[in-house]
């Protein structure tokens, strides 16, 4: 029997943040000049993430998406790929990069046994990049994305924020990119998470727009029809090339959400916009069976509610979700600890 929630959506999809750190600071994650930091001995050792998939994966789990901040940045990571692509309950097991450290680590990322990888790629101007993310490393990107077909990846993607002013002139020019590296390109609407301190919802171009954008350039664009939980919703152009658009702020998918989130200290979150969490580390540390931690956790998912996206829709005036000083107190509101 699959484990359902309040509102019959079950959890299949975990992400698993591996590190609160990252090595950009992009303007709509991280804008801020100074972060507090998870303390080191407080982060999941790979035995206990292992171990925490192991349950999850017998409640109904099957994909798992290891991210951070900046998952590269987690050492030795592979060693923890090779743990998880040993689970044959596992069908998909992914990584999300900002692609700076890729290039060096693709082959070794596919001898371990990873399956997919997605890139952030906001934008293909390097003085835009440095912009964006307060760092100069377009170059290292651009060679991380070569990097993933030639260590043996398929399925890849592109995800890039859209900003209006920002880079929302570049939709086109992106499509085009992906062709080229055989990546589908997904473009995901701003959103006002935690640590997006300086959204406003002028700066948000709502999946309509980018639509008529693009369909002004290349013509009718026709929705690919499926039936999935992936949050995007993916479209055709004529030519055949597929793209995905993520419209989690104008038109959010809480109805089919099958997602939760798990911080690099171990502390399970059922929805990206939840002001809570479920500590898992403490049991796991203090010795909780298996049988404890899947009460735990079925309780938790049993009893989820969470529509964050469509309760922050029915706003009607839309600020940042967290001041500045909330995210001090508590970085696990931050998107960058919580994983995106
Ligand atoms: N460092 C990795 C990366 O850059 O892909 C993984 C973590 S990062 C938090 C994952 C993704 O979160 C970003 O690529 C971006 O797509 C998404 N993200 C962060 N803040 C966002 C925001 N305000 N609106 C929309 N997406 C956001």
């Amino acid at each position: 029997m699959p484990l359902l929630d309040t509102r019959g959506r079950s959890l299949r999809n975990l992400r698993v943040s591996v590190t609160d750190r990252c090595n950009l600071r992009c303007a709509y994650c991280m804008p801020e000049e100074e972060y507090v930091w998870l303390p080191r001995e407080e982060i999941l050792q790979f035995e206990e993430i292992s171990r925490l998939v192991d349950v999850f994966t017998e409640l109904g789990v099957d994909k798992v998406r290891l991210t951070g901040g900046e998952p590269l940045l987690r050492r030795d990571l592979p060693r923890l790929i090779a743990m998880l692509a040993a689970k044959p309950a596992l069908r998909d097991l992914a990584i999300t990069s900002n692609g700076v450290l890729l290039a060096a680590e693709a082959p070794a990322l596919h001898a371990a046994g990873l399956h997919r990888v997605t890139v952030s790629l906001d934008t293909l101007r390097p003085e835009r990049f440095t912009r964006l993310t307060r760092r100069s490393n377009h170059a290292q990107v651009l060679e991380g994305i070569a990097a993933v077909p030639r260590a043996g990846f398929t399925g890849t993607k592109l995800d890039t924020v859209v900003m209006r002013d920002v880079n929302d002139d570049e939709l086109a020019d992106l499509i085009e990119f992906g062709k080229g590296v055989a990546a589908e390109v997904r473009f995901i609407e701003y959103m006002d998470v935690g640590g997006a301190t300086r959204w406003s919802f002028d700066q948000v171009v709502s999946r309509t727009e980018m639509l008529e954008r693009l369909e002004r350039r290349y013509g009718r664009i026709e929705p690919v029809v499926e039936t999935s939980t992936a949050p995007a919703d993916r479209y055709r152009l004529s030519d055949g090339t597929v793209f995905g658009i993520i419209a989690s702020t104008t038109a959010p998918f809480c109805a089919d959400c099958d997602r939760s989130r798990l911080t690099a200290d171990g502390v399970w979150y059922l929805c990206l916009y939840a002001m809570r969490g479920i500590d898992l580390r403490g049991p796991l540390r203090g010795g909780a069976s298996d049988t404890q931690l899947r009460a735990l956790i079925t309780g938790g998912w049993g009893a989820r509610t969470d529509r964050g996206a469509e309760d922050r829709l029915a706003l009607g005036e839309r600020t940042p979700l967290v001041q500045i000083a909330g995210l001090k107190r508590d970085p696990h509101l931050e998107m960058h600890t919580r994983g995106g």
